[in-house]
């Protein structure tokens, strides 16, 4: 039986008769763009996630964007974040008048740490974005220790869990993407901006209003950027599921871990961290020829970020300062293979029989 990479459906699929009703409830409402249940849902997010404030967005781009914006970022300024990561997050920084600066990753956790992001530091940093990445957790309380605020990156880390609380809740401020593939997927695009700081939430809230309280008096140049009610309807029947999908996302994780320790290297989680896996990403120095041998067996396999943000043409102005090694090593080995909150644990031997006849010797 083919295994698919990635399934949201499956486990969306209990939910369809109570997602059916969100929906005709905001059809009902004829209200469609902040209204209640923008508000419940922001209350919800912040409420699970143990922040003080939660703001909706239209996606997790314009959410880094905008969170770095009401941090005071803009012309002038630097702003450190990594390589090895979807585009997005170095993608959001220069629209703030800001430039990247490329730091490298942890080669275990592929997450940046605080001597990578110390080795870029100058006084023009202004900001840090730490990607959680795969949904492993960034340490970000060492890193905002170094002096500099961070904007945590947590679209691929919804329902990751850590021994400093939950991604989303660990620093300044942080940023989710609803991106339909994502841990917790809307059913079009959606983000979220959480914060500890009422002042930093309030920008927040203007900023995504076109820089304004009322569309009659302006205090910035702002955005329309706005969760709208029915993707927020759609994620309040979700959102209290997420523990479960985390938890199952990790287990899987532990089940992949078990039966291919010593075949490929595997990913390692976070010290104090339990990751629900967004991506379950291996590593093998012939990645191309593994690859090409499960999906010959019918097995989703993909290699995402083969070419690092930095080496991508449109970053070509702001290249990185120190080498990247862990970087470029995770480009050239990675591959991402199935991972859902409804794997099952048959999918998962199978999976782990064709990674095996791939790379062990025949015998
Ligand atoms: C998906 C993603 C984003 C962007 O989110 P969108 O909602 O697609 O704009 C940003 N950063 C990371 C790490 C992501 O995985």
């Amino acid at each position: 039986m083919p295994v698919p990479l990635f399934d949201p459906t499956s486990s969306q699929a209990p939910l369809r008769a109570d997602i059916r009703a969100a929906v005709h409830r905001v059809l009902d409402s004829g209200h469609f763009i902040l209204g209640p249940e923008v508000d419940a849902f922001e209350t919800e997010l912040a409420a699970y996630l143990g922040a003080n404030h939660a703001v909706g967005v239209a996606n997790g781009t314009d959410a880094l964007t905008i969170a770095l914006r009401a941090l005071g970022v803009g012309p002038g300024d630097e702003v450190v974040v990594p390589s090895f990561t979807f585009w997005a997050s170095a993608e959001a920084i220069p629209p703030t008048g800001a430039v990247p600066v490329f730091c490298d990753v942890d080669p275990d956790t592929l997450c940046v740490s605080a001597e990578t992001v110390k080795a870029v530091l100058t006084p023009k940093t202004k900001a840090v974005i730490a990607v959680h990445l795969f949904g492993n957790v960034a340490p970000v309380a060492e890193i905002e220790a170094l002096g500099v605020p961070v904007v945590e990156d947590a679209a691929q880390a919804a329902g990751s869990t850590s021994a400093g609380g939950r991604p989303g809740a660990l620093g300044t401020i942080a940023t989710f993407s609803f991106y339909p593939s994502k841990n917790l997927g809307a059913m079009g695009d959606g983000g979220a901006i959480t914060c500890k700081d009422a002042d930093v939430a309030e920008r927040v809230r203007t900023l995504r209003f076109h820089g304004s309280a009322d569309k009659v008096d302006y205090v910035d140049i702002g955005y329309n950027s706005r969760l709208d009610e029915l993707q927020a309807a759609i994620l309040r029947v979700q959102l209290p599921h997420l523990d479960k999908w985390g938890a199952a996302r990790a287990a899987a994780g532990d089940a992949y871990a078990a039966a291919l320790e010593g075949v490929v290297r595997l990913p390692r989680a976070a010290a104090g961290s339990r990751p629900a896996w967004h991506l379950y990403v291996i590593h093998h120095d012939e990645v191309d020829r593994l690859a090409g041998a499960l999906a010959a067996a019918g097995i989703g396999a993909r290699s995402y970020y083969r070419t690092p943000v930095h080496a991508q043409p449109p970053m070509a102005p702001w290249a990185p300062r120190v080498p990247l090694p862990a970087t470029e090593q995770a480009a050239r080995t990675h591959l991402a293979i199935p991972m859902s909150a409804a794997l099952a644990p048959a999918q998962i031997a199978e999976v782990c029989e064709a990674v095996k006849s791939a790379v062990l010797p025949a015998r």
